[in-house]
């Protein structure tokens, strides 16, 4: 009995060992997680030199792959005349259908002002369902306050809002940090303040 018991031992102890070896030995070969893929999709006239810098800097902050779809058009449909805008949501599910692989975040850039319902105008928007992404140029330019043109910081905020939609994308949500790129922009100020990065805490979450 006593000898058997330890027979069987020994046979499971020697399955295990085969097991574990299954597990070391499948370790190479089995499938490296993908990394994470942005596709960035103009939704209407982008200039290229924003969509080249968006496109470094998601590299950068994410460490994503970045990829450039093909130009989607501006919904005509989500224009509100009255309020001389287009509505945000109803650009989303465009976006979704510029997915080229099933685990894709879709960013959509836009040059025309956005709104949504109850809000004056939004920097952008994201659903973290469809894992698709909004954000318009329109308020970040300098030019639309008035102000000279300065490219970089034209480019440097759309790079900021980009990767905070994309925060959102990723389960992040807004963070006390006035410093991190998750903190809520409520004007322009806000934006220019906080670094394109996240903060530590913001980073820990994402792993
Ligand atoms: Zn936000
Ligand atoms: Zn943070």
């Amino acid at each position: 009995m006593g000898k058997a018991l330890s027979t069987q031992r020994k046979g499971v102890k020697l399955l295990l060992a085969f097991v574990s070896m299954m597990v070391i030995g499948a370790t190479p070969l089995a499938a490296a997680p993908a990394p994470l893929r942005v596709v960035m999709v103009p939704c209407g006239p982008v200039p290229a030199a924003v969509l080249d810098f968006m496109g470094n800097g998601l590299r950068r902050e994410l460490g994503a792959e970045v990829v450039q779809g093909e130009m989607a058009a501006v919904p005509a449909a989500a224009y509100a005349r009255r309020r001389r805008q287009y509505r945000a949501e109803p650009f989303l599910p465009l976006l979704a259908l510029r997915r080229q692989a099933a685990g894709d975040l879709v960013l959509g850039v836009t040059g025309v002002d956005l709104y949504v319902p109850e809000l004056n105008f939004v920097f952008g928007l994201a659903d973290p369902r469809e894992r698709c992404a909004l954000i318009s140029l329109a308020r970040l330019d300098p030019a639309f306050y008035g102000q000279r043109p300065d490219p970089r910081v034209f480019e440097e905020r759309a790079l900021k809002e980009a990767v905070h939609e994309l925060g959102h994308l990723l389960g992040l949500g807004h963070c006390p940090n006035p410093a991190c790129i998750m903190f809520f922009s409520n004007r322009l100020s806000d934006t220019d303040r906080k670094g394109p990065g996240f903060c530590p805490a913001c980073r820990r979450r994402l792993q």
